[in-house]
């Protein structure tokens, strides 16, 4: 069986919608709803409800969020290795505007006690994992601990660089094996890596060779995967071309799906990948790519982030 190992966030969602976002000095009524999140937490589920064996590595408050993220982690079948905090348990603070924008504050809590420490006892789960999947909401030092123990035990790592204001510093990448950010991911990391300035917006319009150039650039020695939101993504491998794939640059097409909401569109990617690398070793790149568009896109006909994950059936039954 293929197992992932997740090293990551995991929050209480604060969300209200509201008709237009608060301006300084302004009180408003919104509509409230609480509930899981936190990348690394999505990812997790993603990567379990994909099929793979999950394990989450992450820093929980000794309170009602700790106490929620065991259970739901009890619910999915995820091996939770949570490092008990005296911090309470993360939280964010999200408002939606009426036109679909959002303002979110993050308050780490726990989350910023992952210690390499505690990653390092979780050496045995990281030995028996295919691919080992992180974000930036946690310690860099955390992060860069579970990926040296991958290396060392040959499992594939995979980096999501979000959020985009979290930086990855360069000694992180020279360990991740697979780079996945989205656009805006994309145009912060490259502006702080290679000193290019290149709109996020602009990325889209780029031609298949520039995009390429400019992944070769963030990641000399590995895959980058850029997410395009309803245009699928790009994929751009160094040099040789990795198992079975002809090409060292391509588009993958999203899947065809009637989105409704795509919160966590990046996350069920990302988990999905993994988990499709970790189950399928000997599949060509496309293959996963592939699947993690259509898990992902599956996930944006339901609203929320974790909740809205499905399940590898449901996947098989949509799309085949
Ligand atoms: P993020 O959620 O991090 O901003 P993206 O918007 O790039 O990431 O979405 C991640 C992936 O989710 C895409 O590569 C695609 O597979 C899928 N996806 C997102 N939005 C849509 C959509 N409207 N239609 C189909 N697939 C989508």
């Amino acid at each position: 069986m293929g197992r992932v190992v997740v090293v990551g966030s995991f929050n209480v969602d604060h969300v209200w919608r509201v008709a237009e976002l608060p301006r300084p000095g302004e009180t408003l009524s919104g509509e409230y709803r609480t509930g899981p999140g936190g990348k690394g937490f999505n990812q997790a589920t993603a990567a379990a409800r994909a099929g793979a064996a999950t394990a989450f590595v992450c820093a929980l408050g000794e309170d009602a969020g700790g106490q929620l993220a065991r259970a739901l982690a009890t619910a999915d079948g995820i091996d939770l290795r949570d490092l008990p905090g005296r911090a309470p348990t993360g939280t964010a603070g999200i408002y939606v505007g009426g036109d679909g924008r959002n303002s979110i504050v993050i308050g780490p809590g726990a989350n910023a006690e992952l210690s390499p420490a505690f990653v390092e006892g979780q050496g045995d789960a990281v030995a028996a994992a295919g691919a080992v999947l992180a974000q930036l909401e946690s310690p860099v030092a955390a992060v860069e601990t579970a990926f040296r123990l991958a290396r060392a035990a040959g499992a594939t790592t995979l980096l999501n660089p979000a959020p985009a204001d979290a930086l990855a510093p360069a000694s992180l990448l020279a360990l991740a094996d697979i780079v996945t950010p989205n656009e805006s991911e994309f145009a912060a990391q490259l502006r702080r890596h290679a000193g290019e300035a290149v709109a996020a917006e602009a990325l889209g319009q780029l031609d298949d060779d520039a995009l390429h150039a400019h992944c070769r650039r963030l990641l000399p020695h590995g895959t980058v995967v850029v997410t395009l939101g309803a245009q699928g993504c790009f994929v751009s491998h160094a040099g040789v071309c990795l198992r079975g794939d002809a090409h060292a640059r391509y588009r993958v097409p999203a899947a065809p799906v009637r989105a409704v909401d795509t919160t966590g569109a990046g996350d069920a990617f990302n988990g999905a990948l993994a988990a499709s690398l970790a189950l399928r070793p000997h599949a060509a790149f496309v293959e996963h790519v592939r699947y993690a568009n259509r898990y992902a896109g599956l996930s944006t006909e339901r609203p929320g982030a974790a909740a809205a994950m499905p399940r590898d059936a449901e996947v098989r039954a949509r799309f085949g």
